[in-house]
């Protein structure tokens, strides 16, 4: 193995939230730096990885996408399985996408098994649509902290905030290996 490819830790991430919030131009933003105008939902790519540095440490995320099978509820429990961490999306230009967040939620802690204590981001995407907003920063703010999760806007487009989002979130679960709380 080379050098540049060892890393200290592997965090498994998933992506959730309803059809057409962003899911897989977020992933795709984060591990290949670019955006797809239009995605074809079955085509998706399943999961991709990418490297990011935390406290001198390199930790390999390896980020699973749905390819699309959330339109019908239908994810199966090995997607949630061993998830450090969910990113859960909404799309800020609908309503409806904020309005479904608490049964995504529920699924997430239902079967996420790490230790119980997956980490979970709430992400309120398309921050470059501020014309379209129809859910205020602070209504995520609060449903975040009403639920005691991290909170972030992004736009996978321009791509605000994308990096971010991923790696305040490894840097999240590296912390609560480093207190011993997982
Ligand atoms: P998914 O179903 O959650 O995986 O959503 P996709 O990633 O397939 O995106 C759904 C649609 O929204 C596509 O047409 C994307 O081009 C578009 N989209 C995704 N993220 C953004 C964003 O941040 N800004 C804008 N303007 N469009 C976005
Ligand atoms: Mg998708």
């Amino acid at each position: 193995m080379s050098q540049s490819s060892q890393y200290a830790y592997l965090f498994k991430f998933i992506v959730v939230g309803d059809t057409g919030v962003g899911k897989s131009c977020l992933m795709l933003q984060f591990t290949d730096k670019r955006f797809q105008p239009v995605h074809d939902l079955t085509i998706g790519v399943e999961f991709a990885y990418r490297m990011v540095t935390i406290d001198n440490k390199k930790i390999k995320l390896h980020v699973w996408d749905t390819a699309g099978q959330e339109a019908f509820r239908s994810i199966t429990r090995s997607y949630y399985r061993g998830a450090a961490a969910a990113l859960l999306v909404y799309d800020i230009t609908r309503r409806e996408t904020f309005n479904h967040l608490a049964t995504w939620l529920e699924d997430v802690r239902q079967h996420a098994d790490w230790n119980n204590k997956v980490t979970i981001m709430l992400v309120g995407n398309k921050t470059d649509l501020p014309h379209k907003r129809v859910v205020s920063t602070e209504e995520g703010e609060e449903f975040a902290r009403d639920n005691g999760l991290a909170f972030i806007e992004t736009s996978a487009k321009t791509p605000h905030n994308v990096d971010q989002a991923f790696v305040d979130t490894a840097a999240m679960v590296y912390g609560k290996i480093q207190e011993g709380a997982i």
